[in-house]
């Protein structure tokens, strides 16, 4: 079998078949498809599409993303979890607007300059925006392409990824690369699924290894699977005159920069801990049922507390604030943290 017909089956299927009603297919304009493309490395479609959709009516060019203050975008952001994307995202603003005249690249060379943009991104940001050619690999093409050329062991080992980076250029068609692409994209995400992979309506099915040696299950290999580590944190959930403490997270770490409830030494006296942390006198109302939240690296168990602290008239301590329930929805929370503090509202008001 030639590269080539590998290539002009997947072009010819997205052409019949594939996904053409996308928002970020409507446009050559290479923000909109970058902010689809940073929305999309860790997310579904289906999710995808109301956040891009309310971000770029928010943000609708670079510049306005630029002046934007970090606040904004990480409350355009809450939700869709993996929030280095957005502080990079908003990094990558500043640096065009401030540094490169405010024209948002559109060559994969240029675009891989950028924060959070790797090399596979800016090849599918310069073949939607331009069509220059360009091989991508994420986790959608990894697993077509193991399939089909039956590529075994670890594909995010260096020694596999080398293999895929090399097999994934040379398919990489002369013409309608823009088609390309998303086919492979569209292939990954919509037939030759993880669990559930369509064989029968794949055009690359007739010369696929996987399929034929019966390995589909078995392929791409899995990777080396580390014990996950395991951390404990309690919160305190402290309310003033229907306004609710919230503490802003350092910038390094999970959940950078957004605002949370403030953290408690695990197992502490809530009482007495946010006292000697924040100079809050409060009693204690109750204890909340703990809330489990993996992350790709590790699982973390919240041991939320509720607490009432007097009426006073003294501002908040250092990076924190006081917010009023109602406006607790625009703020940049973290999603598990907005589940809890919403599912603890609405049991308040009934
Ligand atoms: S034939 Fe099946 S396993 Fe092979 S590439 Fe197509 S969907 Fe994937």
């Amino acid at each position: 079998m030639s590269t080539r017909s590998f290539s002009a089956r997947i072009t010819a299927w997205q052409r019949a078949h594939g996904r053409h009603d996308l928002p970020w297919q409507r446009t050559r304009d290479p923000y909109r498809i970058w902010v689809a493309e940073i929305m999309l490395q860790r997310t579904q479609v289906a999710t995808v599409i109301p956040y891009y959709e309310r971000f770029v009516a928010a943000f609708p060019d670079v510049r306005a993303l630029a002046r934007a203050d970090e606040d904004a975008v990480l409350a355009q952001w809450s939700g869709l979890g993996y929030y280095r994307r957005a502080r990079h995202l908003h990094a990558a603003a500043r640096e065009v607007a401030d540094h490169r005249g405010g024209a948002f690249p559109r060559e994969a060379a240029m675009l891989a300059t950028l924060p959070g943009i790797g090399r596979s991104t800016a090849a599918a940001i310069a073949a939607f925006a331009s069509g220059e050619r360009g091989a991508i690999l994420d986790g959608n093409v990894r697993r077509v392409l193991a399939r089909h050329r039956g590529i075994d062991g670890d594909p995010t080992s260096r020694v596999v990824e080398g293999r895929l980076w090399a097999l994934a250029q040379r398919l990489v068609p002369r013409d309608g690369v823009e088609a390309y692409t998303q086919g492979m994209m569209d292939l990954g995400a919509t037939v030759c699924t993880r669990a559930t992979p369509r064989c029968d309506a794949c055009p690359v099915a007739g010369d696929c290894v996987a399929r034929r040696d019966g390995r589909v299950a078995d392929l791409p290999g899995r990777r080396a699977r580390r014990a996950l580590p395991h951390r404990e944190v309690q919160l305190a959930w402290v309310e003033r005159a229907g306004e609710v403490l919230l503490e802003r997270r350092p910038a390094s770490g999970v959940w950078g920069r957004l605002w949370s409830l403030p953290e408690l030494e695990v197992g502490a006296d809530p009482v007495a801990s946010l006292r000697a942390r924040f100079d809050i006198a409060a009693r204690l109302v109750g204890r909340l049922a703990p809330v489990e939240h993996a992350f790709t690296h590790y699982a973390l168990t919240l041991h939320p507390s509720r607490l009432t602290a007097r009426a006073s008239r003294r501002p908040p301590p250092a990076e924190c604030m006081w917010v009023a329930r109602a406006d607790l929805a625009a703020a940049a929370l973290p999603a598990p943290i907005r589940k809890l503090l919403r599912a603890g509202v609405r049991d308040a008001d009934r």
